[in-house]
Parts: C-alpha cells; structure tokens; sequence
C-alpha cells in the first residue's frame, strides 16, 4: 500500500498514519519526523531546518526530497509506506510522483483528514509526544496510561516548541495556502477520499481504512474491461 494521509496540523494525521501503517504492515514515514532526528543528531539538514520548523514554515524543497528520496529507498519501504507531512505542496506532489516513478510504483490513495482551525488549535494544546519513539499522544482524545509517561518505552513525554499557539497559526496558514490545494490535485486523479478527523481514535482508523478500500475498489473499477 503507497498511501499519503493530507491534513492540517493537529487533526491526527501522525498518531493515524501509525496505527494504519501498522494494519498494513509498511513503514510510516513522517517528514517531520526525519527533519526532528536530523534536527537532535544536528546533521547539515537538521541545521538548515531548524529556523523554517520553529517560525511554522515549510522547509525547502530540496531538502525535504533529499530526506524522501534517502527513506523510500529503503528496503522496508519497497513494498509500500504511509506518507505522513509529504507531499506539502505541488511542487513536492510531482516531485514525488517522479520519484515513484524512478523507483517502480505510484501513490494508491490520498486521505484527506478534514477539522475546523478551531478544533485544531483547541487539540495541538494538548498534543504530547515521546522523544524516544515518537509516538504521539493527547491528553483529551488519546491519552498515555500514565500522565506524562510513553506507553511504550516509558520516556517523558514533550510538548513540541512549534505547538505553540502563534506558530501554530502560522502552520495552519501555511497550510491553508499550500497544502491545501493538494486535496484537488488528487482528486482530479481519482486518488482522494475525505474522512472526518473528529471522534474517537479507533473510530477514524475504521473510516480511513474503509475510505482507502473504497479508492482502491474505485481503481479496479475503472481499469476493468
Ligand atoms: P509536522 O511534524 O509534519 O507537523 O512537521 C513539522 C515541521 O517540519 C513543519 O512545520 C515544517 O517546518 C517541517 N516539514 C515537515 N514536512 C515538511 C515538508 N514536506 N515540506 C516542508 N517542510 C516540512
């Protein structure tokens, strides 16, 4: 499964694109994730992304698809992964559609997580993540078994500097501006399925899997005689 969950920041893309990867069995592969690691292992990448990250706008391109190009390439992602904050803009949707080109393969679905700004400011305040394995918790909607603590390796849990509330604005504006029309893109390519990112976290992984069943279902239509 080559699958891209599209949403805004703070609507659960990362705590979904894990359990859904999971359902799957193909790696979860987040860019901000990887601009973190290279930003804690302070690489030349991680370095030139540190001012764009902490002011809440998109780091270069080429960055950004050096670290893709380097991920997808390897072995435990041939058979698929769940793309997490990539593509963020047109230019990174065809860049990445020439990618899979090169290295066999095309995205299968879209998913595109929907929530009101409201919403979303209101649960990036409560957001927590585990910086040794990068889960990703919330303390209304899916909370740690304890305060404070990863359930799976027993690590401190962090809020991150950029859920603060300006630039969290900034990351919705940006957003709005350049991810957004990525939503149309795929949709003119008959990828796209919208889901509902309100309710409860068990309750949204069934819709993006019945969503992503129904893009697939959709493709076979279409390519049958
Ligand atoms: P995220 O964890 O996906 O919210 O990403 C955190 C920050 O990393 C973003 O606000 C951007 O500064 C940067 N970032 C992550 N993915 C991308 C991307 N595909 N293109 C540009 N910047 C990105």
């Amino acid at each position: 499964m080559r699958l891209i969950l599209l949403g805004p920041p703070g609507v659960g893309k990362g705590t979904q694109a894990v359990r859904v990867a999971g359902r799957f069995g193909v790696p979860h592969v987040s860019t901000g994730d990887l601009l973190r690691a290279a930003l804690a292992s302070r690489t030349e990448i991680g370095l030139t992304a540190k001012k764009f990250m902490e002011a809440g706008e998109l780091v270069p391109d080429s960055v950004v698809l050096d670290l893709i190009r380097g991920r997808l390439g390897e072995p435990d992602a041939a058979g698929g992964f769940i793309l997490d904050g990539f593509p963020r803009n047109a230019a990174q949707a065809e860049s990445l559609g020439v990618l899979l080109e090169e290295i066999g393969g095309a995205v299968e679905a879209v998913v595109a997580l929907e929530a009101s700004d409201e919403a979303l400011i209101a649960r990036l305040s409560g957001r927590f993540s585990c910086p040794a394995c990068n889960r990703v918790y919330n303390v209304h909607s899916n909370p740690p078994r304890r305060s404070g603590v990863c359930d799976e390796d027993s690590s401190e849990l962090l809020q991150r500097s950029d859920d603060a509330e300006d630039v969290v604005r900034n990351r919705l504006r940006v957003y709005r501006e350049q991810t957004e029309p990525l939503i149309a893109y795929y949709d003119a390519r008959g990828l796209l399925a919208r889901v509902a990112g309100a309710g409860e976290v068990g309750e949204i992984t069934l819709r993006i899997e019945r969503a992503v069943e129904e893009v697939r279902d959709r493709g076979s239509d279409a390519a049958a005689p």
